[in-house]
C-alpha cells in the first residue's frame, strides 16, 4: 500500500507538544537513566518492569504481572485491561528488553514509551472492546523467535484462556525519521521498487493472514495522522516482517501487525551501544503516537 510522500514534519498541536515531552521523558528514563536491560542486565531490566508497572498504576489501572521462568529466573510480562462490553480484546504491545549492549533507545524505549502514553490517554474511558496494553520481556535474542520469548509464553497463555484477541498491535522502534535521500532501504529490490526511498514515514506491517486488520489500520492512520505512513502484509518469512511480538500472537492464531520505523532498513544506530535518547526525532514520534490515539478510538468503533 505505498502512500503519498510528504516531507518535514507537520506542526505539533499543544496536545502533542505535551505528548511529546511525556515520550521524551520515559524513553529517557527508560534508556538514559536505567540503560542496556536483559537478562544480562537482569537488575535492570526489573527495574524497568517497575518503572512500567508504577506508570500504569499512575494512570489509575491495574497492572498485572504474567511471570515465567528462564533457566530458574523470573521474567514478567505486565499488562493493564480496560475491560470493554464486548469480549473481542484489542491488544497494545512492546517489549521493554533491549538487545545485548545497546541501551535500547529506539528499540524499544519508544514502543514502550508510546504503549504507555496510549495507556493513559485510554485509562478513564469505556471502550467497546477490552483495551490491554502490554510489556514484553525478553524478545531479542537469544530468546527471539522462541518459545522462551515473553510475547509468545503471553499469547499462548490468552490462547489457553480463550482470549477473544481481535487486534494484536505491535509498537517497534518508531522515533526514527530522516528527510535524507536513500536513508531508506528495504529487505528486496521488490519492495524497494514499490515504496519511498526517503526515511520519513511510519511503516505498518503484517503477515497475508492478518491483511483486514492491516488495511484498517492503515486507512485510519491516514484519516487521522499528520505523518505518512506505508503498509504491506507481506509473508512472513521476508526479512522484518516477523521481527516482533506480533510474531508470538500469528503462532496462535491471532491477527497482529507492527508499527516501526522500519529500524535496521533506516536507523542506523540499530542494535548498538549508540541506540540513545538524542538520536530520536520527538516531533515525529508524537505525530506517530497521536495517530495511533485516534486509530485505537476509530477501531474500538468498528
Ligand atoms: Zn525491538
Amino acid at each position: 500500500m505505498p502512500g503519498k510522500n510528504i516531507s518535514k514534519a507537520a506542526p505539533l498541536s499543544p496536545h502533542e507538544v505535551a505528548l511529546r515531552e511525556e515520550l521524551r521523558a520515559d524513553v529517557q528514563k527508560l534508556a538514559g537513566e536505567i540503560g542496556e536491560r536483559n537478562m544480562w542486565h537482569y537488575a535492570q531490566l526489573n527495574t524497568a518492569a517497575d518503572f512500567i508497572e508504577k506508570s500504569f498504576s499512575g494512570a489509575g489501572l491495574h497492572p498485572r504481572r504474567d511471570s515465567y521462568e528462564v533457566r530458574g529466573q523470573p521474567c514478567h510480562n505486565l499488562e493493564a485491561e480496560i475491560p470493554g462490553a464486548r469480549p473481542e480484546i484489542h491488544l497494545i504491545g512492546a517489549h521493554y528488553d533491549s538487545v545485548s549492549g545497546s541501551p535500547g533507545a529506539n528499540d524499544n524505549g519508544t514502543g514502550v514509551a508510546a504503549m504507555l502514553a496510549l495507556a493513559r490517554r485510554f485509562a478513564a474511558r469505556q471502550p467497546k472492546h477490552t483495551l490491554r496494553f502490554v510489556a514484553f520481556v525478553n524478545e531479542e535474542p537469544p530468546y527471539f523467535l522462541s518459545g522462551e520469548m515473553g510475547s509468545f509464553v503471553y499469547a499462548g497463555r490468552c490462547k489457553a484462556h480463550g482470549d477473544k484477541i481481535s487486534a494484536m498491535i505491535s509498537l517497534e522502534t518508531v522515533g526514527y525519521f530522516s528527510d535524507a535521500p536513500n536513508s531508506q532501504i528495504y529487505p528486496s529490490r521488490v519492495l524497494g521498487a514499490f515504496y519511498p526511498n526517503v526515511g520519513n514515514f511510519i511503516g505498518f506491517v503484517s503477515n497475508v493472514h492478518s491483511r483486514t486488520l492491516l488495511r484498517q489500520v492503515v486507512a485510519l492512520f491516514r484519516k487521522h495522522a499528520k505523518i505518512p505512513s506505508e503498509g504491506a502484509a507481506l509473508p512472513w518469512f521476508i526479512p522484518g516482517v516477523s521481527w516482533s511480538d506480533q510474531w508470538s500472537f500469528w503462532k496462535n492464531g491471532y491477527p497482529g501487525i507492527m508499527v516501526t520505523d522500519t529500524a535496521p532498513f533506516r536507523y542506523p544506530y540499530y542494535h548498538s551501544a549508540k541506540d540513545t535518547p538524542d538520536k530520536l526525532d520527538y516531533d515525529r514520534f508524537a505525530l506517530v503516537v497521536s495517530g495511533m490515539e485516534k486509530v485505537i478510538e476509530a477501531l474500538d468503533k468498528l
